[in-house]
């Protein structure tokens, strides 16, 4: 199967690039695009860079030219829940976008018409994780996961977040590629390993964990791959 992954910074998916060894590279639409053979599957990986519109676009790219039948992401988040510690896998169940507004004209947070405040992830691929989970041994939590255009560093705006949409976890481009693979009907998993809390000192964790819990993520998402069928 045609398989994409992808992160949002290099760091992201470098462990990945780094276990396979062997790959070729093709620049496009401003980004490049590495393809490789694994487990028997076909894989495109990119990372996009920062923020939903990097990311929608990636996402678009390898669904429409590269072909991917199922999207995996692989990165960071910072953690909302409480029982989320630094280096804990978190996987969607749900994304949201924290940032969108108009509620000026009486739309609830994050709601834009025509669309829906959360777009669920594949629930076969989310069962494929959970067993995985079992098999090495792991804590794998289940959660909603806002996405912004914004670094969360503040009790306040992350507590807000929680609240307004139950989420346990928030970055900045699960959302955005989500909306893209559900416009395009092709499944998709979101993974994060948490790399701060999103509070006042998230800058400083967030340097010092991002390689860490990248490589927890990135482990995680080459398991699955190889567990998956046709
Ligand atoms: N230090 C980087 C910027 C990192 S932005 C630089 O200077 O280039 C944070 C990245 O990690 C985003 O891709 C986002 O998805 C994720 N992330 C981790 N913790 C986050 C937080 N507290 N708020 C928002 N995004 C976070």
């Amino acid at each position: 199967m045609k398989i994409a992954i992808m992160g949002a910074m290099r760091e992201e998916i470098e462990p990945i690039l780094n276990t396979l060894g062997e790959y070729t590279s093709e620049e496009y639409a401003g980004n490049v695009f590495y393809r490789a053979e694994y487990a028997g599957h076909e894989l495109v990986i990119a990372y996009s860079k920062i923020g939903k519109v990097f990311s929608a676009m990636t996402a678009s790219v390898m669904l429409e030219r590269y072909g991917a039948k199922v999207l995996l992401f692989s990165g960071v988040a910072g953690g909302i829940s409480k029982d989320l510690k630094i280096g804990d896998l978190i996987m969607a169940s749900k994304l949201c976008q924290h940032d969108v507004d108009i509620t000026a004209f009486g739309h609830p947070d994050g709601f834009i018409p025509e669309s829906s405040v959360m777009i669920g992830s594949d629930d076969d691929l989310r069962s494929l994780a959970s067993e995985i989970a079992v098999d090495m041994g792991i804590d794998l939590y289940e959660g909603i996961i806002a996405t912004g255009d914004q670094f969360v560093a503040s009790s306040e705006r992350k507590s807000w977040i929680g609240k307004t949409f139950h989420a346990d976890a928030l970055e900045m481009e699960g959302a955005s590629v989500a909306c893209v693979c559900h416009n395009f009907g092709v499944p998709f998993f979101v993974l994060r390993a948490i790399s701060d809390t999103a509070d006042g000192s998230a800058d400083v964790d967030f340097d010092t964990f991002l390689q860490s819990s990248a490589q927890v993520s990135a482990k995680f998402i080459l398991e699955m791959v190889k567990r998956l069928g046709d």
